[in-house]
């Protein structure tokens, strides 16, 4: 036994000796190919690692020896096999070598030959493998080296597919891990049974080997017949416990071999050979020929798919089209040709985004393909995802469904998702696609997939799809942590009237106002910048305001805790201002309750209070716009301050002495709307006094520099100022004061509110005024009857009542009143008594008939509901005083037209003016030239006010009456 032993390994060597000679000349006939050839030389690259392995099998040998006798006969065999491999590609080398035609005809052939022969190369080595256990290890160990040099390689160069390939598929098969179980069992079996029993019977319950065969393209050897050298179909145990073909034991022992071939013990005492069924291998050699059927068939498809990809080329359109059905169709029918895209599958990849750029390609079965690329794995998802397809997927993704289909599909991947993500419009594409019904459901897909990323999220909702980010925000699942960072990125982009729309979702807004009232700076600050942006629309205005009662109660709140950081109190001060400024619409009947809350007395009076307490400029400014917001929307807000002159304290405050001038700037404008919405005066607080008030106001009117606003409303609030304070009198009767006055009302652009403010803060001056003051006013006469004529109703009003207070100045003999007069005769050109006041009229400190005012006054009786009817008749009936002929009044009167207006007024006007007229009327019907068609109508007048319910002026009407009829009569 030990010379048959000799001799057989001296026959393997012989084999190892060829093959290794066979594979240097392999290689020698490779490397004289020219550089050029890259793929040769990467072939030969790898044989050269063949070649090293199998080199290294030689100082295995003893090792080899001690195990089975079998496998050195297999070994010597698949030796045999490689050798023929090697030659048989020497061959391909060399015939490329001496071709003359031109290589690149050649190479296609070549390429597939060498693959070929790399193949059966490797088949053959995985079969050395199974032959050598404990060799395999060392080849485990060499091709793993061999894989990772290959794959630096591989970065470093990206056209050695075939070399790669090959070095990959032999990892794959060599790196697959070595079932040890399977190993040991079948080890066992062989050579434990020759001396004890065979206890086949109890096989079958070992472990199950399933594992160690998948993806094997070469069966192991113990499938072999060591008889036939066939894969067995029916092994059987001999006595001795080894395992052979059926047939083929039968056949030997019927020839008369009466010893094992194996092991040489004696297979039967007797002329019956003794058999049992191996079923275990049975079934496992069957199981294998099953899976391998499918492996191959795989395989073929792989190798189809390579074949395919080959005929994709830029240069004929017609076969990568017919080549790309062919593809789909494969893909369809047989997806496991797709594989992760490594090798030459990542360049297919490559080769069909490049398609898509051609027109005349099909492109539906490029993305078909890309499709299933896409759909076997991460790995192939990214590939596409990197190949820079996104963005022409989106442009097409309006009009060809599949490429938003591939998009979809992209988008799983979480890396691909944020590269959509992040494509320039991708985000507004996809929402625009959600209008159009066919892919609407799709596009929502991709961008569910898109939303785990809270900027994409934040986008759609620019983009004015709402629904991610809500059910992000509104999920259980959600801390305030996030809620807070989600509102951040909301505050930070522009919103449209759909996203707005879309953003009205009761939850969410719950939410949002009770973070205002949280504990959380954060969470506040975070909800008071959405909300901010939200009040711009109408919709999510009302939700807010209307339909979350809580809202502006927590901003206020928020306004009055003094703990509360600056930022969040001018943020709210914002929002109340926003809500204030837009909110004519809500004080209406149907006006929220809330409302009451922010226009309520105590809410004013307290945010009065704070503008002493806020220390920052802007704040205090804030919240001063707010308060005049507030008065200026809503009336009877500013009512009972009227009553309560302290409230105002801070408002005056301000306006004195802080130190911020638009403080003060506000300060006056509030002021001022509080004046000018009521009629009356406004009371002056203890603090502080009512000279820094009042000089305040002055310095401000009389500053040249200031505003013309500012100007016109510290005229206006002087207008308002408490009459019968001589204090306050003498700060503003002075000549400054009617300086800054005048210039006001010739100002040149002046608005009737301008106007309005100078004459009313100069009748506030003319009351209970110092005849000196008077005089200088009295120069302003001619200005102030045009006015009568070309004022508002109010200013013309005000210009009346002045001219009543300038009119009822008695004469005295004062110096000044010479010079006065002096001063009056130089504007009345002619300087000759008029016919009302006789010789007395150069006395007077003005004179209406000279001043051409009798006309425009009885004009001015006509204006109704107004005071300034009122006003006329008053200033009219100066001209009625003791040292006046009433005769010439009644004249002037009349000659102006005077009776038809004033019985108009009799029969229309508003009671006080209808006593007004019917005691005017009662002065001037006596005289000759008042018409006798009006007298008539007078009488009518008088006859028809019998019926009147008002007892008084019935009354006087019938005084009247009675002397109009006795002295017709
Ligand atoms: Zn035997
Ligand atoms: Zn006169």
């Amino acid at each position: 036994m030990e010379v048959t032993m000799g001799v057989l390994t001296n026959l393997r060597d012989d084999a190892l000796t060829r093959a290794v000679d066979a594979i240097t000349e392999l290689i020698e006939a490779s490397e004289t190919i020219k550089q050029k050839e890259d793929y040769i030389m990467r072939f030969s690259e790898q044989m050269i690692y063949v070649k090293d392995l199998l080199v290294k099998l030689k100082p295995h040998q003893s090792m080899a020896a001690d195990s089975d006798f079998s496998s050195d006969s297999i070994l010597r065999s698949l030796l045999e096999r490689v050798e023929t491999e090697f030659n048989k590609a020497r061959e391909v080398v060399n015939q490329y070598r001496a071709s003359r035609c031109p290589r690149i005809f050649l190479y296609r052939s070549v390429l597939d030959k060498l693959e070929q022969s790399s193949k059966e190369i490797y088949h053959i080595l995985r079969l050395l493998n199974f032959a050598q256990l404990n060799y395999a290890l060392n080849i485990n160990a060499k091709a793993k080296a061999i894989y990772g040099k290959s794959k630096e390689r591989k970065r470093a160069s990206k056209d050695g597919d075939l070399a790669e390939q090959v070095v990959e598929q032999k990892y794959e098969l060599v790196s697959e891990p070595v079932d040890e179980r399977l190993h040991n069992h079948i080890f066992a079996e062989t050579s434990n049974s020759g001396s004890s029993s065979p206890s086949p019977r109890t096989s079958p319950s070992s472990p199950s080997p399933r594992t160690s065969f998948d993806e094997i393209g070469i069966p192991p050897y113990y499938f072999f017949c060591t008889l036939t050298r066939k894969l067995m179909e029916d092994p059987v145990y001999v006595p001795c416990g080894h395992i052979f073909e059926r047939e083929a034991i039968e056949d030997y022992f019927s020839q008369g071999k009466k010893l094992c071939h194996l092991c040489k013990e004696e297979l039967s005492s007797t002329e019956i050979l003794e058999l049992t069924p191996n079923i275990w291998l049975r079934n496992f050699i069957l199981e294998w020929k099953e899976k391998n059927a499918q492996i191959m068939a795989d395989l073929n498809a792989r190798k189809k798919l390579t074949d395919l990809s080959r005929r994709i080329t830029k240069e004929d359109m017609k076969s990568t089209n017919d080549a790309l059905q062919e593809m789909q169709v494969l893909m369809i029918e047989t997806p496991c040709c797709i594989k992760e895209t490594t090798g030459s599958s990542s360049n297919l990849i490559g080769k069909l985004t490049d398609l898509l750029k051609y027109k005349e390609a099909n492109t539906i079965a490029v993305l078909g393909c890309l499709l299933r690329i896409a759909r076997f794995s991460d790995g192939n998802k990214e590939k596409i995802g990197r190949s820079g397809v996104i963005q022409w997927l989106l442009n097409e993704s309006k009009t060809v469904r599949y490429a938003l289909e591939l998009l979809l599909e992209l988008s799983e991947n979480d890396k691909v998702a944020k590269k959509i993500g992040g494509t320039k419009t991708s985000i507004a594409t996809l929402v625009t696609l959600l209008n159009k019904v066919d892919v609407a459901e799709t596009s929502r897909n991709v961008l569910h997939n898109l939303s785990s990323n809270l900027k994409f999220t934040t986008m759609m909702v620019n983009a004015g799809y709402c629904i991610p980010f809500l059910e992000q925000f509104n999920a259980h699942g959600s801390s305030e942590e996030d809620r807070v960072s989600m509102l951040k990125e909301l505050a930070e982009i522009p919103l449209n009237e759909t996203a707005a729309n879309n953003l009205e979702n009761e939850s969410f807004i719950g939410t949002l106002t009770k973070m205002l009232s949280c504990n959380s700076h954060s969470s506040k600050s975070a909800s008071l910048k959405c909300i901010k942006k939200m009040l711009a629309f109408e919709g999510l205005r009302t939700r807010f305001l209307m339909n979350e009662r809580t809202t502006i109660p927590a901003l206020l709140s928020l306004l009055k805790d003094d703990t509360a950081e600056q930022q969040c109190t001018h943020d709210a001060l914002e929002l109340l201002l926003s809500v204030a400024q837009t909110s004519q619409n809500l004080e209406l009947d149907n006006e929220p309750a809330v409302f009451h809350e922010l226009f309520s007395r105590d809410n004013i009076q307290e945010l009065l209070e704070k503008i002493k307490t806020f220390a920052n400029p802007k704040n205090k400014i804030l919240l001063l716009q707010l308060l005049l917001e507030l008065f200026q929307k809503s009336d009877a807000s500013g009512e009972w301050i009227l009553f309560e002159s302290n409230a105002m304290s801070p408002l005056f405050s301000a306006l004195v002495a802080d130190e911020n001038s638009e403080v003060r700037m506000y300060a006056l404008k509030v002021l001022y709307r509080i004046a000018r919405q009521h009629s009356t005066d406004i009371p002056l607080p203890t603090f502080p006094t009512k000279e820094s008030i009042v000089s305040s106001f002055v310095a401000i009117l009389t500053d040249g520099n200031r505003k013309i606003e500012a100007i016109s409303a510290a005229a206006g609030i002087i207008g308002h100022l408490p009459t019968g304070d001589q204090s306050i009198d003498e700060i503003l009767q002075t000549s400054n004061v009617l300086k800054a006055l005048e210039d006001l009302m010739s100002y040149e652009n002046r608005s009737n509110e301008l106007q309005e403010n100078a004459l009313g803060a100069l009748l506030r001056c003319t009351k209970h005024s110092k005849l000196e003051f008077l005089i200088q006013v009295s120069k302003l006469l001619p200005t102030l009857v045009q006015l009568l004529s070309t004022g508002s109703p109010l200013a013309k009003k005000c210009t009346a009542l002045i001219l009543d207070n300038l009119a009822q100045s008695q004469a005295s003999s004062s110096s000044s009143f010479q010079r006065l007069s002096l001063h009056r005769k130089a504007w009345m050109k002619r300087g000759a008594a008029c016919s009302v006041h006789g010789s007395g009229c150069a006395q007077r400190l003005v004179c209406l008939v000279t001043a051409k005012a009798v006309q425009p006054l009885v004009d001015m009786v006509g204006i109704m509901d107004s005071g300034a009817s009122e006003a006329a008749f008053s200033v009219l009936d100066t001209l009625f005083g003791t040292d006046c002929d009433s005769n010439a009044t009644s004249a002037a009167i009349l000659e102006s037209r005077g009776a038809w207006q004033i019985l108009d007024v009799l029969e229309r006007g508003a009671l006080p003016v209808r006593f007004r007229a019917l005691d005017l009327l009662g002065k001037i019907y006596n005289h000759p030239s008042f018409p006798s068609d009006k007298l008539k109508r007078f009488e009518g007048v008088l006859f028809s006010l019998q019926n009147s319910s008002e007892a008084e002026l019935k009354s006087k009407a019938k005084v009247l009456l009675i002397e109009l009829v006795s002295k017709t009569s």
